[in-house]
């Protein structure tokens, strides 16, 4: 794990593989790779002891040209002003590798959520809320959940939102519990986008995915749910890690137990597997499919150099530093990016803005299939470009589809005034 690489500059570095193969004006190009806008806060929040802490939080509006600023809201130790920069970059490529009609955003606080109460992490959130009310709503920019933060925060920011503003605006925020407008769906969406991908992948590869070898770095919503699906497509999930090592059993382990074990006591490795193993081992096993899903930098370039797996599909934002993806094209090793793979949960949550816009909701079956449809339309538009363009590898040509999007959207708005 390279904490030392800045995933802002590999953010940059992805977007100049990619432009110098489409025809991008110099000043164009600066704005490609930079953010409209970042807000830098300091939260001040009243602990249970009646004590007061101060929390660093911040929101990066990347891109607005294809519509309203949309992803995620962090809470870990690690945010900083570079990675949210970075995130949300991502958002806005990822935003238009599968067409949806959104520029791209995300959030973040500087916290480890596991030392806070629930009422502490209550007081938190809605302080956020109230400095992010005035540059977010449903057509402004409209946050998500992300790592560590789910239906439970997402629906605390809709009801300070809404009770600042005084209105019902559901579609400020996705990811909210289905009472209080969620979608069906959208908690497994992102997860059933790295299986489709994978799905998609293996057929284009022309391997099979049933009986498949599978390992899974990271088992938090995107990990769990994907190793689950893949299971599901017959696949064999033999190793899955999180931050307390990973659980190896080389007959393929049940993805759901692990899930139900890691639940009970926080850590993976405390399934009973035949072996455990460390992150490092798990990335360079010997599997026909590996899906880093924990953060970014998972890989790095030496990382990289000992990997096995013949198709690595990233659930992850950011999980394989530049370097990593260098060596990885020079040894034939198939990478899916993540602005492809894990679109499935800013997809539904697409279609969940679409719902409280109308106040008209979908079946599960409904939204599994439209996002079926996107990831499959997006897979085939991407290899479409990489062997059309003869590109180095799947990354680049996804981001060719998206800064392509992106740039006509810019132009045909042009520069103001
Ligand atoms: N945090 C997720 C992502 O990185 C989802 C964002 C969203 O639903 O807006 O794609």
């Amino acid at each position: 794990m390279s904490e030392e690489i800045n995933p802002f500059e590999s953010l940059r570095e992805q977007v100049d593989d990619a432009a110098a193969h489409l025809d991008v004006r110099p000043g164009t190009l600066e704005r490609l790779k930079r953010p409209e806008r970042v807000l830098e806060t300091n939260l001040s929040v009243e602990l249970d002891d009646g004590s007061i802490e101060m929390f660093r939080a911040y929101r990066s509006q990347f891109n607005g040209a294809r519509g309203p600023y949309k992803g995620g809201i962090r809470y870990h130790p690690g945010v900083s002003r570079d990675e949210v920069k970075a995130l949300s970059g991502w958002m806005a490529y990822k935003c238009a590798v599968v067409d949806i009609p959104y520029g791209g955003g995300k959030g973040g606080i500087v916290v480890d959520p596991d030392d806070y109460s629930e009422a502490e992490l209550e007081r938190l959130t809605r302080a956020f809320a109230t400095e992010l009310r005035p540059i977010i709503g449903e057509n402004r920019d409209i946050p998500a959940p992300d790592v560590n933060t789910g239906r439970r925060e997402m629906n605390w920011i809709k009801d300070t939102y809404e009770t600042l503003e005084n209105t019902t605006e559901p579609g400020v925020i996705t990811g909210k519990a289905p009472e209080s407008g969620g979608s069906a769906g959208r908690v497994e969406a992102t997860g059933r986008s790295v299986m489709l991908t994978a799905r998609e992948a293996f057929d284009y590869l022309e391997k099979e995915i049933e009986g498949a070898t599978v390992a899974v770095q990271g088992y938090g919503n995107a990990g769990s749910i994907a190793a689950k699906l893949l299971e599901d497509r017959g696949a064999s999930v033999v190793a899955v890690s999180d931050s307390s090592g990973a659980a190896y059993d080389p007959d393929g382990l049940d993805a759901q137990a692990v899930k139900e074990r890691k639940d009970e006591t926080g850590d993976v490795v405390d399934y009973d597997a035949p072996e455990t193993l460390s992150n490092e081992e798990l990335l360079t096993l010997d599997v026909d499919l590996l899906v880093p899903a924990a953060l970014e930098n998972a890989i790095d370039a030496d990382l990289a150099a000992d990997v096995r797996a013949d198709v690595i599909v990233e659930a992850a934002n950011g999980p394989l530093t530049p370097d990593a993806d260098d060596v990885l094209t020079e040894r034939d090793v198939s990478v899916f990016p993540d602005i492809l793979a894990n679109a499935g949960g800013v997809t539904v949550s697409y279609f969940e803005w679409v719902q409280n816009r109308q106040r008209f909701y979908w079946s599960e079956q409904r939204v599994n299939d439209e996002l079926e449809t996107v990831i499959v339309d997006a897979f085939d538009r991407l290899t479409t470009t990489f062997e059309d363009r003869d590109l180095p590898n799947f990354r680049t040509a996804a981001y060719v589809v998206a800064i392509d999007r992106v740039l006509r959207a810019s132009e045909q708005g042009g520069v103001w005034p």
